[in-house]
C-alpha cells in the first residue's frame, strides 16, 4: 500500500494496528472499507500483516488478512454480515476470546471458507450457521 493506496480509503488510516502498513494489500482494504462504510461503525483492526504467530499458511503473512472487530455489533451478527461480503473468502470468528473477533481475509478461492474457535481453543470447519447462532445464544428464526 503506497500512500496514493491509503488515500483511496474513507474509512482507514496506515496508523492503525495493522503490523505493517505497506504490506497489506489494497484489495482486502477496498473491501474492508466498503464493509466497514455498510455497517457503519467503526471497525478496530487487532492485527493486519504478520510475520508469525498465525497458522503455517496464513494470510496474514502476505498482508491478506485481517483481525479485528465492529465496536458494538454483537460478534455473531458481525459474521453473519461478513458472510455476505462476496470480497472475503476467508472468514473465522472467535466468539470466546477475551475481546472477542473476526479474521477476515481474500484468499483466492471461489468457495468461502469459514470457522470457529471454541471455547477451549479447537477451530470448527464444518458447522451449521444454525448451530452457530445458537452458539451466540441467539433464537433461530423458526
Ligand atoms: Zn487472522
Amino acid at each position: 500500500m503506497t500512500k496514493t493506496d491509503w488515500e483511496k480509503l474513507k474509512h482507514f488510516s496506515p496508523k492503525e494496528a495493522w503490523g505493517n502498513p505497506s504490506k497489506m494489500s489494497l484489495e482486502l482494504l477496498l473491501a474492508l472499507d466498503d464493509f466497514r462504510d455498510r455497517m457503519g461503525e467503526r471497525f478496530i483492526v487487532n492485527c493486519g500483516y504478520a510475520t508469525s504467530g498465525h497458522s503455517p499458511d496464513s494470510f496474514h503473512y502476505k498482508g491478506e488478512a485481517v483481525d479485528g472487530l465492529f465496536e458494538f455489533t454483537n460478534i455473531f451478527e458481525q459474521f453473519f454480515e461478513a458472510l455476505r461480503e462476496d470480497s472475503f473468502k476467508g472468514i473465522g470468528i472467535y466468539p470466546f476470546s477475551k475481546r472477542p473477533f473476526l479474521h477476515l481475509d481474500i484468499r483466492p478461492t471461489r468457495v468461502k471458507l469459514i470457522w470457529y474457535r471454541d471455547r477451549g481453543g479447537s477451530y470448527h470447519y464444518n458447522f451449521s450457521l444454525k448451530q452457530l447462532y445458537l452458539l451466540g445464544g441467539g433464537a433461530w428464526p423458526s
